[in-house]
Parts: structure tokens; sequence; C-alpha cells
């Protein structure tokens, strides 16, 4: 089986012009070159993404991923994504995974070749990293100013908070700072005091009997991992709730999350310096719920 695999999309959106008679998607070799230096994606980091985890050869919440690949198309103005066409090309994408091994699926859709009249899409698969040092021993976080007030979303929609665009730069520039200050990862904390999100993940905590999470309408990224643990802690009579959370609340919790698609529950063990305590027994329960997944 391949390392890795490469699907185009003919017609990533109905929206677009295309041949409606093409397949669907075509296979390609993903070592060789298939963007032109024109793609707005690569010039202006103008498209989105999703990244779905592959457990045991099931793409995981693959119609939540949908919704939000809409969304955030719906954000940028960008043609609406063809839903049926992503799940035919995502569902080949795994099928030809080994399905004994943690893969992923990411899907691109840009605004295509600058002055062209069509968006870009594929979906390329891979097999993942190990993150068991991250899910067994956490991680220390650093907490950053985002620059944003927490209702950015509802006054200044055109900043695009709360879409899931290609332009990842500064989610990369904050790890690399939290590296700087010795740690591993970033939590986001709005100018207004609100904690957010982290680069790539979803703050969850709890508090007694309590699962949390910051909850959407933030600017942030309505978590597809979050609701899914959410889902799993209700299994076990546990109360799940939005709230708006402050870093003296995160810090106070009985214990706290990164979670994400691929590296699933990450616990947080230290926020800027100071230890938080990590519940090993019940993120291995969590991790091993959320990797034995149907959907
Ligand atoms: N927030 C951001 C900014 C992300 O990039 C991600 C995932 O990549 C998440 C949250 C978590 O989302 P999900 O659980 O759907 O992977």
């Amino acid at each position: 089986m391949a390392e890795h695999v490469l699907a185009l999309l003919s017609r990533p959106s109905r929206e677009a012009p295309g041949d409606p008679g093409a397949p669907v998607y075509r296979f390609v070799d993903p070592d060789a070159a298939h963007l032109t230096v024109l793609d707005l994606g690569v010039t202006r980091g103008d498209g989105i993404f999703e990244t779905l985890s592959v457990n045991h050869g099931r793409a995981q919440a693959l119609e939540h991923h949908l919704s939000r690949f809409a969304r955030s198309a719906a954000m940028l103005e960008l043609p609406a994504p063809d839903a049926d066409a992503w799940r035919e090309t995502i569902l080949a994408v795994v099928a030809s995974l080994d399905p004994a091994r943690e893969a992923f699926v990411k899907t691109v859709l840009t605004r295509g070749i600058e002055y062209g009249d069509r968006p870009t899409g594929w979906a390329y698969g891979a097999y993942s990293p190990s993150f068991e040092s991250a899910r067994t021993e956490g991680l220390a976080v650093v907490l950053l100013d985002r620059g944003y007030r927490h209702d950015v979303e509802r006054t200044s929609p055109w900043l695009l908070a709360g879409a899931k665009t290609l332009s990842y730069a500064i989610n990369r520039a904050a790890v690399r700072e939290a590296v700087r200050r010795g740690a591993d990862d970033v939590v986001f904390v709005s100018s207004d005091g609100i904690v957010l999100e982290g680069p790539t993940s979803t703050v969850v905590y709890r508090r007694g009997d309590a699962l949390l999470s910051p909850g959407t309408g933030l600017g942030i990224l309505d978590g597809t991992t979050q609701a899914n643990v959410f889902r799993w802690a209700e299994s076990l009579g546990m109360s799940t709730a939005f709230e708006l959370t402050t870093p003296d609340l995160l810090r106070s919790a009985d214990a706290a999350w990164l979670v994400s698609s691929v590296r699933l529950a990450a616990p947080i063990r230290a926020i800027d310096g100071e230890p938080l305590p990590v519940d090993a027994a019940f993120t291995a329960r969590m991790n091993g719920w959320l990797a034995a997944l149907d959907d």
C-alpha cells in the first residue's frame, strides 16, 4: 500500500464551471507537481481546509467536517463545496490507506488560479506520526494574546475568525513562540481576556463532574473532537457545557486538554509554567473511545 495518496476533484463545487460528466476525482502521484504558481491558495493563502482522523479505516466526524468545510467556504465567499463529491473522494482516499494504521485526510479548497473561474480542490491522505508522548505525558502550554476581542466574529467578519482558512502562518508562529518560552503549545486568549482555542486544537476542561469548553461564537473553530468528547462524557453521566472561560477558570480546572483530530486528547500539564493536574486514566479512556469511533 502507498505511503500517501492524493485525489484531485474535477469539480469541487457545483457552482463553478466544469464537465458534469467527468469522474468526481482522479488519483494522481502525490510526489508529482499539480498546482500552478498562480493558485490563490499558494499566493494568498486564500482557501480553506479540513483535517480528518482515520482510525481502523473509518473517517471520523465526516459529516461534521463537511459542514464546517461548507461554513468556512461561506465565510470566505468561496463557491460552496459539493458535499457529495467531497464525501465520495474522502472515502476513496480512506479506502486506499492501510486500515491497521492511524491516518489522516486533509481536504483543501482554494479560490483557484488568479483571474480563473473555478476553485481548486484535493484530498490528501497519509499516515499520522506518533502522538503518544503528547497523549500520555501531556503538553506545557503558554497563554498568548490573539489580539482580537472575543466578539470579533460578530464585529469584524472580514477577519474570518472562526473559518478554517489556509492562512495558518500565524498559528505556526505562535507555536514557535511557545517553544522559545520552553513550552509545547499555545492557548490563545482574546485581547479582552477570554480563553479561545489552541492553534490547532480546542480547549476542554473538567470541573467536578462537568466537562466544559469555551464554545462557538468567539471567533474560534467549532471543534469536531470537542463535540465527540462531550458525547463521550454525556454517555458517562457527566454534564457538558460551554462557558466563557477566563485564564483563572482554566488554571483552577481539575484537568484540561487540547483536543483535535489526529492528535486527539492531549492533557495540559502546565500553563505558563504553573503545573496543572493530569488525569492519565481518564485521558486514556477518552483517547481509547475517540480512536475506536466509527463515525
Ligand atoms: N481550532 C483550530 C484553530 C484548529 O486548527 C483545530 C483543528 O485543526 C481545532 C480547533 C480542532 O478541531 P477538530 O477537533 O475538528 O480537529
